[in-house]
């Protein structure tokens, strides 16, 4: 549960509470970002402890450590905890530094910690009593600049209320940390930085330069302090200190008067090696911190930045207060994650966003969720994702290759150089052992992955993009499912095999030792969607791109052909009454007891760790973990799967709105919504069946499934980004209707009950 408020105007996240055990969830929602790098929203004055985790992530900085686990050794490449450049705090004589969590040397007598998503800051007020009775009021703010990617900036002001002394304000760059972020991964390997060398500069400057152990990426962060007393910048002389190597600090030490504010702005930029930078690294930090002349400063040029953004997508809704602010606060998060500077740098759209260590920062499909809003309104980051893509083609040619495919085959985890990153081992926290892990048998991300650039083109009809880069992209996974599909002259169609559907319940066959399945129906249907796509892609190019390509990637009109006989004899497995069968077998599983297990764990999202825990193995059980066969149905319209199945030769003997609903029906009893992906998918589709209850109580889940962390416990590892997206699009394109074909714009309303008044943008381009 989680102990959040909003403010009447909905833009705001609001705490009035210190509470230790929420406080992991808190960082995580409170998290500045700006898409080069996020700083989790913990207090200043914290260091790594039980309770707080400050954590800063700079987009696509990986590092890799191997670790011997179970008898074998494993390497992970990781998602790097970044050096704190937020801890700040305060003492006063020679009292202890203060900590809010300190309940053994202070009292927190007002506490407020308010997310403003319109200015992007984040604010906190305290007052604080300590043992000899002095009060401080302390203010704190901060910002991620959407302005300058490069900067954060913090201002940190303390109050004495009731007593006069010497109040000294510390602040540092600190390089201790470790990734300690996710208990999960606690047995691996976690130090990844060495010290280069830390440094002052001008009169109030420090510096601190590391480097990656394995990845070799070198990170300066450069804090210039300037110390003020009742808003006017003051002469007060810096103390510097630093600390092994790794912590390099400032003190101020004040002559404190009641009722006085003394305050430290601290600017600090940020920068790495891998940025493509003109100049040196350590020149540039130094020259962005010394650019900016006050907290206040960036904060209006970072405001301003927030304002173009929103002036894009003003989602709004009113009747449901919670909706317009969790939709609100999806959009905040989700352009924090991927913002307009994302194209800038060679990133893709971290699953967790920039938010913490979970799933280490690595690329999934899950892009494909938020994809239908960046195309709408930021088709530029749009763009700069698929590019992330783009790049690491010739990493997916080598992961085909190493497999026996042709083609792109992009891996299931992706990270720094497009390699596969999905762990070989995964520990089940329920029953502390370690098995092996097979999610990597997800083919489909390459389908995504086509789905996305297809997607993007179809809006943007950006041909200089098709012909430079996304044709050899489609093309290339074209050619990887076609070197996939087996053709099987015995009942005359092509089939999968070695493949996984979204639902990672199920790795295997039962009792088998080998991974994958056969026939995943998803899978199947979207190759076929691929393939069609792909010709017609293939018919419009130019001869030009199309020799180009044809010599580049290899193309022959056999393949072309063999494409063509895909889309007329793909097996899609299914019963007699069109209940889709979710792989071949899925049908002969063994059913589970639902109630049972509800009545006895109560949160039954993770059934796969449940029964692993048990003794049992999921991929004997028709148990499945999120929509799979459903999530067809989520990103083609119906008409569109209907010309699939009847191209294929399956005759729908009903119409498909009601093989849907005859789908719906079987699949959501036996899901379990382990991923927080799976209720926003079952939503769109309860609505498209009419179901219009069920679908706003998915949705409701959806919307609160980050803010109150419904998972229980993993958003403090990091938001969940895809979620977020998906909410976002199915507010646009399930209750608002929204489709742009062919710059003719469609509206289908279907509000929730509760909503009795929506309103977005529709970005209009130009001719
Ligand atoms: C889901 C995947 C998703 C991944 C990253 C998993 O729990 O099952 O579909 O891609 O999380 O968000």
């Amino acid at each position: 549960m989680s102990s959040f408020k909003f403010d009447e105007s909905h833009w705001k996240l609001i705490y009035d509470q210190f509470i230790p055990e929420e406080e992991g969830l808190r960082e995580a929602l409170c998290t500045l970002a700006n898409g080069y790098f996020g700083t989790r929203g913990a207090q200043p004055e914290a260091r790594e402890s039980e309770i707080h985790y400050p954590g800063t992530y700079v987009a696509g900085l990986y590092n890799r450590l191997k670790t011997p686990i179970a008898g074998r050794v494993v390497e992970n490449e990781d998602f790097v905890n970044c050096p704190n450049w937020l801890y700040t705090t305060f003492r006063v004589d020679d009292g202890p530094w203060f900590l809010p969590s300190d309940n053994s040397n202070f009292q927190l007598l007002e506490f407020r910690q308010e997310l403003d998503m319109r200015r992007g800051v984040l604010y906190r007020f305290i007052r604080v009593k300590d043992k000899e009775g002095r009060i401080t009021r302390v203010e704190t703010e901060r910002i991620v600049s959407m302005a300058d990617p490069h900067l954060g900036v913090l201002r940190y002001a303390v109050t004495p209320e009731n007593y006069k002394g010497k109040i000294t304000i510390r602040t540092d760059l600190d390089g201790t940390v470790r990734n300690w972020g996710v208990p999960r991964y606690r047995q691996l390997k976690n130090r990844h930085w060495v010290p280069l060398f830390l440094s002052t500069f001008d009169d109030n400057g420090i510096l601190l330069a590391m480097k990656t152990n394995q990845s070799k990426i070198k990170i300066v962060e450069a804090a210039k302090v300037i110390p003020f007393v009742d808003g006017k910048e003051s002469k007060c002389k810096p103390h510097f200190w630093h600390e092994k190597k790794r912590v390099v600090g400032i003190d101020y030490t004040f002559r404190a008067k009641q009722n006085k504010t003394y305050e430290i702005h601290k600017i600090v930029s940020i920068y790495t090696s891998k940025d493509l930078l003109k100049g040196d690294v350590e020149d540039e930090a130094i020259k962005t911190a010394r650019s900016v002349k006050t907290y206040w400063k960036a904060l209006e040029e970072h405001e301003k930045a927030w304002e173009e953004i929103w002036k894009k997508v003003d989602l709004h809704v009113e009747g449901d207060d919670y909706s317009d602010f969790a939709l609100r606060f999806h959009i905040f998060h989700v352009l924090q994650t991927a913002s307009p500077h994302t194209p800038k740098f060679d990133v893709g759209f971290p699953a967790r966003g920039l938010h913490g260590e979970a799933y280490r920062g690595h690329i999934f499909w899950d892009t494909v969720y938020v994809m239908p809003f960046y195309v709408l309104y930021f088709p530029e980051i749009a763009k700069g994702l698929i590019m992330y893509r783009y790049r690491r083609l010739p990493a997916a040619r080598k992961y085909a290759k190493q497999y026996g495919y042709k083609g792109a085959m992009f891996p299931w985890q992706s990270g720094s150089t497009g390699r596969e990153e999905t762990q070989e081992l995964h520990l089940n926290p329920l029953s502390g052992k370690w098995g092996p892990d097979y999610s990597r048998y997800q083919r489909h991300v390459s389908l995504a992955i086509a789905y996305n650039t297809w997607l993007y083109w179809r809006y943007t009809k950006d041909w200089e993009f098709m012909r430079n880069y996304g044709a050899e992209l489609m093309l290339s996974i074209a050619q990887f499912f076609g070197s996939l599909v087996k053709f099987d002259p015995s009942d005359g169609r092509y089939h999968t095999e070695k493949v996984m559907g979204p639902d990672e319940f199920h790795e295997k066959y039962p009792g088998s030792d080998q991974p994958g399945l056969k026939d995943n129906a998803y899978t199947n249907i979207m190759i076929v969607w691929l393939m069609l796509r792909a010709l017609e892609l293939w018919n419009s190019l130019d001869d030009y791109t199309k020799r180009k390509l044809k010599t580049k990637l290899r193309l022959t009109e056999k393949e072309l052909k063999l494409w063509e006989d895909i889309t007329y004899k793909m097996k899609v497995p299914m019963n007699e009454d069109w209940i889709i069968e979710q792989f071949e077998g899925y049908f002969n599983l063994k059913e589970i007891d639902w109630d049972y297990y509800r009545k006895k764990y109560g949160n039954i999202q993770r059934m796969d760790r449940i029964l692993k825990a048990e003794g049992k193995d999921p991929d004997e059980y028709k148990v499945t973990k999120q929509a799979d066969v459903l999530m067809t149905f989520y990103l083609l319209p119906l008409d569109e799967v209907e010309s699939i199945f009847k191209r294929l030769g399956y005759n729908p003997p009903v119409p498909m709105k009601e093989i849907l609903e005859r789908n719906y029906d079987y699949y959501i009893k036996r899901t379990s919504h382990g991923s927080t992906l799976s209720r926003v998918v079952h939503a769109y589709i309860a609505l498209l069946i009419d179901r219009k209850e069920e679908a706003w109580e998915l949705y409701k889940d959806s919307l609160r499934s980050d803010l109150e962390d419904i998972q229980g416990g993993t958003t403090r590892e990091g938001i969940h980004a895809g979620l977020m997206g998906g909410t976002i699009v199915v507010a646009i394109k399930g209750f608002a209707g929204m489709d742009l074909k062919d710059r003719i714009l469609e509206l289908k309303p279907e509000l929730p009950h509760v909503w009795n008044w929506m309103s977005l943008n529709v970005p209009l381009k130009d001719e």
